[in-house]
């Protein structure tokens, strides 16, 4: 807690509202809760105001999450939150939004119709990451059994750049990570990399259309060709399911032609997350399984609830169902050529970025941005006098938020910059951007020695 720790009490000779020109930390609740409290009005001032040393959400170019809507999205968020999205008997418009969206998804990204996709919305790709393993880890036993083997050994194969969110799925639900790591200019999974890991106890193999390190999209068209091609060769049937958190809602319009979804048949599963370039403010993720058989039917629970029976696969219960509802706005507000338009923008942008910051001199590109609007930047061999942790701080002096993290295990020598672009990013933010980083570079680069260290330019790798 970096807070300083005011005594508990020290408001209760001041009346809230004088009290509002000292500093508001002395006045909220930090370890206990008051005996009385400071009414609406002056909780709503000190809170909003100790909120604004937040940093400023547009210009944090490290998140991967939306942090601009319409406004009348936010109202339409306003007026929903109070419906509880696993009431589906008492709001059963909000459960006929909810499967509107998944159809939406499941054709967008071309399941078959005859196959009938199933899916759920869930509070972001984390928790559609562990249904979607689950559901994998599942089958796989369900195989085991009718093989009459062993089934007390499971493993999952993806690249060591996957979201921590896999990890977490395989240390909760105890399945080994076969993660396969990064080398030289290879910064995410390979085909034949993948393949080499699996056996049969391999679940799956998890591939990633929009790595976080890098914004780069996973092969995932060749790594399904090298499984068909295992299951020829040796009879080993390794299902796929892609982690399409970022790239699910920027493919099918900016690429449609990139084969990564259910065109693929070795792809049972789908997570996205809509709260990143779905365009809907945090906490809410999709899950799409291509067909019944994807999912097994004893993960899903017959909820018999407030008078209803509902079928649901969930790790949570009770959640607002204002995230879902603002989902479906922004598909029926913006369609198809509007998402197409607005992830055009921020992958302009991206681009403009990309190639100012290379021309510059001291950079190196990792990743343009040109499959997701995201892209990661080192400095060359041969710059000694300041980091890329340097160039992060610098910025941030400037109010930009561009985070700078090294990478995992075998190339942790290799430290970068990443930039997120997301709606609401301009071309005039990108050249004063572009310009700042002119001019901070400029100064970094005509140091006639080198900055001290400090610990930072250790820190760990970064995560989302
Ligand atoms: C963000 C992200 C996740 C986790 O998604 P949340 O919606 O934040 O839970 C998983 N995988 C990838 C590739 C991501 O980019």
């Amino acid at each position: 807690m970096a807070l300083s720790t005011h005594k508990r009490g020290a408001h209760h000779h001041q009346p809230p509202a004088a009290a509002l020109h000292h500093h508001p930390e002395a006045l909220m609740p930090l370890r206990s809760l008051a005996d009385h409290g400071l009414g609406e009005q002056t909780s709503y001032e000190l809170i909003s105001s100790e909120l604004l040393l937040d940093g400023q959400a547009r210009l944090n170019l490290a998140t991967f999450v939306t942090t601009w809507m319409p406004s009348l999205a936010g109202r339409l968020m306003d007026e929903t939150a109070d419906k509880n999205i696993i009431d589906k008997d008492e709001y059963p418009q909000t459960a006929a939004i909810e499967e509107r969206c998944v159809n939406i998804l499941a054709e967008l990204w071309h399941a078959d119709p005859e196959e009938q996709a199933t899916g759920c919305s869930t509070t972001g790709s984390s928790e559609a990451a562990m249904l979607c393993g689950l559901a994998l880890k599942w089958r796989w036993r369900e195989r085991m059994r009718a093989a009459g083997k062993p089934a007390d050994k499971p493993n999952l194969v993806t690249g060591a750049n996957v979201q921590v969110c896999w990890e977490k799925f395989m240390r909760y639900w105890d399945v080994e990570p076969r993660l396969v790591p990064m080398e030289g200019e290879r910064y995410h999974l390979s085909a034949a990399e993948a393949v080499a890991r699996c056996d049969e106890n391999t679940i799956g193999v998890v591939g990633v259309l929009g790595s976080t390190f890098d914004g780069s999209y996973e092969p995932i068209a060749e790594i399904a060709a090298a499984l068909d091609d295992l299951q020829a060769r040796t009879g080993l049937d390794v299902p796929l399911h892609v982690d399409g958190a970022s790239g699910g809602f920027v493919a099918p319009f900016l690429q449609p032609a990139i084969e990564w979804d259910f065109r693929i048949p070795r792809v049972q599963s789908i997570n996205a997350s809509g709260h990143k370039y779905g365009l809907v403010y945090p906490g809410v993720g999709w899950a799409v399984w291509r067909n019944q058989a994807a999912l097994p039917k004893d993960l899903i629970f017959d909820v018999n609830y407030l008078g209803g029976h509902m079928p649901t696969f969930a790790l949570n219960f009770s959640r607002p169902g204002s995230e879902v509802i603002a989902q479906y706005f922004m598909f029926s507000s913006l369609g198809r050529e509007g998402y197409r338009r607005v992830l055009q923008n921020a992958q302009d942008v991206a681009l403009r970025l990309s190639s100012g910051i290379e021309q510059m001199g001291p950079y190196r590109l990792l990743s343009r941005g040109d499959e997701l609007p995201v892209f990661a930047f080192t400095l060359k061999d041969g710059v000694e006098n300041y980091t890329v942790f340097d160039v992060s701080d610098r910025l941030r002096q400037r109010g930009w938020l561009v985070p700078a993290y090294t990478f995992p295990e075998n190339l942790e020598e290799l430290s970068v910059l990443r930039i997120v672009v997301r709606a609401g990013m301009t071309l005039d933010m990108a050249d004063t951007l572009l310009e700042q980083l002119r001019e901070e570079t400029g100064e970094l680069q005509s140091l006639d020695g080198p900055l001290p260290r400090t610990k930072r330019g250790a820190v760990e790798g970064f995560r989302h």
